[in-house]
């Protein structure tokens, strides 16, 4: 049997520099307790790591203490808890992904004269909840085209339509097609899909057209994990998305002749390098 593995599998960029941050931080660690604003990835091995060197997660900023130190994510935060926590006798400390960041800036820069923000996104993920708070004129979050095209818009209004990084990029850009074909439309498209996304999702697709079977890796609540594993089903291919080597019932696979395995972004190495251990073990 032969195993195929991405290239672009495991950390993008803007985890990579989140987890290195916060490593100096524990390495460097004063009195001051660190805190992470909601999990620092959604990644739980790498949280339960952080957590056994005394790193807190904190659901909400005011279970942020005084004298803490507070570390911001890479999915960002909405700028009103940055600014409570700043006011506070709170060190924070920016581990914001730079493109999350950019994401933010973009919106605040091009919703500041009067445009509603129309976000292709999850209502609920943080960094939604972060990209939202940038919006100076009002927002609106679907999650599907149908959605937004149920939505009644106003010939008399200005809008911008932003995606959440990690959302697909295809379906965004055929969104945008339709809108700014409208004459009756008055909307400025931004360009927030991170591109570490849209090549982990292009080499999933390619690799489940070569293989037999894929295997994804990454914490359940990782929204580009998941993504990942929607893509490989699009292309119909099998494909199973565990968050650790031992989940893999590996009688079920011994039939395959060829795995893929790819991981979302947020997937550390070591947790790749188990699964491609066990695979072998077939
Ligand atoms: Fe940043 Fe892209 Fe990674 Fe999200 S997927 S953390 S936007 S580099």
């Amino acid at each position: 049997m032969e195993v195929k593995l991405a290239e672009t599998a495991g950390f993008c960029m803007g985890v990579d520099m989140a987890l290195k941050r916060l490593d100096r931080l524990v390495d460097e660690a004063g009195q001051r307790p660190i805190y992470i604003l909601g999990p620092i990835i959604h990644n739980p091995q790498v949280l339960k790591r952080y957590a056994e060197k005394g790193v807190k997660t904190a659901d909400a900023p005011e279970d942020v203490p005084d004298g803490a130190c507070a570390v911001i994510r890479a999915h960002g935060i909405p700028r009103q808890v940055e600014d409570a926590l700043k006011a506070r006798d709170v060190v924070v400390k920016d581990a914001t992904c730079p493109r999350v960041k950019k994401a933010q800036l973009l919106i605040a820069r091009y919703t500041a004269e009067n445009s509603e923000l129309l976000l292709y996104g999850e209502a609920d993920h943080p960094e939604v909840k972060g990209l939202v708070s940038y919006a100076a004129d009002g927002h609106f979050v679907f999650d599907s085209e149908e959605a937004l095209a149920a939505l009644s818009l106003s010939s008399g209004k200005r809008y911008v339509l932003a995606a959440q990084t990690t959302q697909d990029r295809v379906r965004f850009e055929a969104m945008a097609r339709r809108m700014e074909a409208d004459p009756e439309l008055d909307v400025t498209v931004l360009k927030t899909i991170c591109d570490a996304t849209r090549m982990r999702q292009e080499e999933a697709s390619e690799l489940a057209g070569e293989v037999a079977f894929m295997v994804v890796i990454g914490g359940y609540n990782s929204g580009n994990t998941r993504r990942l594993a929607q893509v490989v089903a699009e292309r119909g291919t099998p494909c199973v998305h565990v968050e650790t080597a031992d989940e893999l019932v590996l009688e079920d696979l011994a039939g395959y002749r060829t795995i893929g395995v790819t991981a979302g972004a947020s997937t550390p190495h070591h947790l790749i390098h188990e699964v491609l251990c066990a695979l072998g073990t077939l």
